[in-house]
């Protein structure tokens, strides 16, 4: 089936306006130190200018307010918004709350749309995805955060880190084990729990290599959470007990598409910096852009971004024909490439600016830090390889002789064309 990334004339031009929106209204407030309320009162307009134009929350389907746009089109959108961090929110996208959305939209009740996803689509509630521990994150079959059934109530208890914006959140999905009995990947399920939950105890940010310092209650944080004994209704379990691993597997296909893109966003401003660089600064007689190992790194990064598009188009393209389940290949792919394509980029252009690359003159070394949790978060690069390589492999059959050999295939080659290479031999 031929690969179609095109999008319609009429989203090309949503695009168009996204493009000058985000440069013009979005990144300039990037610079500035904002507190909650300054930022409140300077992006409410821009979102409602946002949601007049359909593109609020475009990642949902159109009955719940989304622009059903489809996977290629959310793509070539969140390659635009990655490129600052505000611009997100601003489109009522912003992680974890998109994905938290999209969760509960795909396995949740109607009374959890109602009550948790509309008011977090309307941006008056946030969340949070709670499911790494200390002891468990790139294998979450060892989970051991416990949820038990009381009545009509699951009472939880167990140990989380790198809940995200927990300690801004109104909500956390804990990810459980509800029957440690079961096959692993049927062990776990997920439950939504206010955070005003007695038992809920969010311990701290963890100030991290891209936060390193941190303000609890302040969006950006990673929190360390003990649950103790915290009791929720048994009607916040989302979907039936044993999907967890089923929900993280559908929540996390289409974010990391829109990751991808976002780090696409990124890279390219990393890259415009690096060629800008290049083709200002006087070294050694000649522009930085005469030198072959400048040009070097021009022309790889240029190819490495190129592919990390056309790698993340083709899966989302994928995720259109078949789902998140039938582009997990693909998927897994574009995860470790894109986050090794951001990081080398960001890198390149760091070192292109020498000592000025290395302040926070520009916004380089801040990427720089938040592309190294790019090859961490949503699964470390090397269980992404694993699955691409342990699925491949599934095509192929073990050999005891090469398929390739050459001698076994002359040999074939010869029984094949007996009768011709006989006759020609004759006629000699
Ligand atoms: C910035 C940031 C934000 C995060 N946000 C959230 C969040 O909101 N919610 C949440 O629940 N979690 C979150 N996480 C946690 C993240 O999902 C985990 O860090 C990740 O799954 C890896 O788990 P771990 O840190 O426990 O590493 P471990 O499981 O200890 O793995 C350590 C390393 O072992 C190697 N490794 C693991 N498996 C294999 C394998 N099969 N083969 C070869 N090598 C392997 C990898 O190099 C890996 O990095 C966040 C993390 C970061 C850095």
């Amino acid at each position: 089936m031929a690969w179609d990334f095109s999008t319609d004339l009429e989203f090309e031009e949503k695009l168009a306006w996204m493009r000058e929106f985000v440069r013009e209204e979005i990144t300039p407030l990037e610079t500035l130190e904002l507190d909650a309320d300054q930022l409140r009162r300077i992006t409410d307009p821009l979102k409602e200018e946002v949601k007049s134009r359909g593109l609020w929350a475009a990642h949902l389907p159109p009955e719940l307010g989304g622009g059903g746009f489809g996977q290629v089109p959310l793509a070539l959108m969140h390659e635009i918004l990655g490129q600052t961090r505000y611009a997100p929110s601003v489109f009522g996208n912003n992680a974890p709350d998109s994905g938290n959305a999209e969760l509960i939209a795909v396995g949740g009740s109607k009374e959890q749309k109602e009550r948790w996803m509309q008011p977090l689509l309307d941006g008056k509630l946030r969340s949070a995805f709670s499911m790494t521990e200390p002891g468990a994150g790139a294998d979450p079959t060892l989970l051991t955060t416990r949820a038990v059934r009381d009545g009509d109530s699951w009472v939880i208890n167990g140990h989380k880190w790198f809940s995200s914006n927990a300690s801004a959140a109104d909500f956390l999905i804990v990810m459980v084990v509800t029957d440690p009995d079961a096959e692993p990947r049927r062990r776990a399920s997920m439950i939504i729990v206010p955070t005003d939950t007695p038992g809920v105890n969010i311990l701290r940010d963890i100030p991290t290599m891209g936060e390193p310092e941190t303000k609890p209650g302040r969006p950006g944080g990673h929190a360390e959470i003990l649950y103790e004994d915290v009791r929720v209704p048994a009607e916040n379990m989302v979907g039936n007990p044993g999907d967890g691993f089923l929900l993280a597997q559908q929540r996390l296909g289409p974010g990391r598409i829109h990751h991808c893109m976002r780090w696409l966003g990124q890279s390219k401003r990393a890259f415009d910096m690096l060629c800008e660089r290049a083709v200002s600064r006087y070294v050694h007689g000649s522009l930085l852009s005469d030198k072959q190992m400048i040009q070097d790194w021009i022309a790889t990064s240029a190819a490495e971004m190129q592919a990390a598009r056309l790698l993340t188009l083709q899966a989302a393209w994928k995720m259109d024909q078949a789902g998140a389940s039938g582009a997990r290949t693909e998927i897994a792919m574009i995860k470790f490439w894109g986050a090794s394509v951001l990081y080398n980029v960001i890198d390149r252009a760091i070192q292109v600016h020498g000592s000025l690359g290395y302040t926070t003159d520009l916004p380089l070394e801040g990427m720089y830090r938040a592309a190294r949790a790019a090859r961490i978060y949503d699964g470390p690069d090397e269980v992404h390889k694993v699955t691409v390589a342990r699925r491949i492999l599934r095509g192929y059959e073990p050999a005891e002789v090469p398929s390739e050999h050459v001698p076994t295939r002359r040999e074939a080659a010869k029984r094949k064309f007996a009768h011709i290479l006989e006759a020609a031999t004759d006629n000699d």
